[in-house]
């Protein structure tokens, strides 16, 4: 892992180099298939849980427009079924970790707050989504020194260059961007 990756992370916990690479190699993976997802009428983003040893619970692509529900968030769809899954709505003692394409919005923060989910790895901020794409990602104020007051780890920023490019081949095939009109 070259220095210069590891400094363009973000985190609110240091982060170490096999973790880092781990991570890396997950949210490459899910930026792959994430275009598979696309192709089939998915929005543009892709969420995993994982447990401690690696084990996948849940993957999810967002489903808003497949499914005509503005929550259907990547991360709400991966955070409902790894809870139906496991059969509870308190994940924490599961020591899960979430991964993403990109940052989570504003909605997405709450659920992952009210889940148990204990560490969550992103690539995409949340900026240059809005950027790309046109997206709507709400405000976030201090949100990573709120998560870690509750015992979140949060490592952002990862592979960032493999997911804008998925992004901005969503918005170069016309596909939607689904804001509420205003
Ligand atoms: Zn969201």
């Amino acid at each position: 892992m070259s220095g210069n990756k590891k400094l363009s992370v973000i985190a609110n916990e240091p982060i170490n180099d096999s973790k880092l690479d781990n991570a890396t190699k997950i949210i490459l993976g899910l930026q792959q298939e994430l275009t598979k997802y696309i192709a089939d009428g998915h929005g543009p983003f892709l969420a995993a849980v994982y447990d401690q040893n690696g084990n996948l619970i849940a993957k999810t692509a967002n489903s808003v427009i497949a499914e005509s529900c503005s929550n259907n968030h990547a991360e709400m769809n991966a955070i409902k079924l790894a809870e139906k899954k496991l059969g509870t709505y308190d994940l924490s003692p599961y020591n899960l970790s979430l991964y993403i394409t990109s940052e989570p919005c504003m909605m997405c923060l709450g659920a992952i707050m009210w889940s148990g989910i204990k560490a969550i790895y992103y690539g995409v901020p949340s900026e240059r989504v809005t950027k790309i794409t046109g997206f709507d990602e709400g405000f976030k104020p201090n949100w990573m020194d709120e998560f870690k007051k509750r015992g979140i780890t949060v490592y952002g920023h990862i592979a960032t260059d493999a997911g804008e490019k998925v992004l901005q081949d969503y918005v170069k095939h016309g596909h939607t961007v689904y804001n509420p009109k205003r």
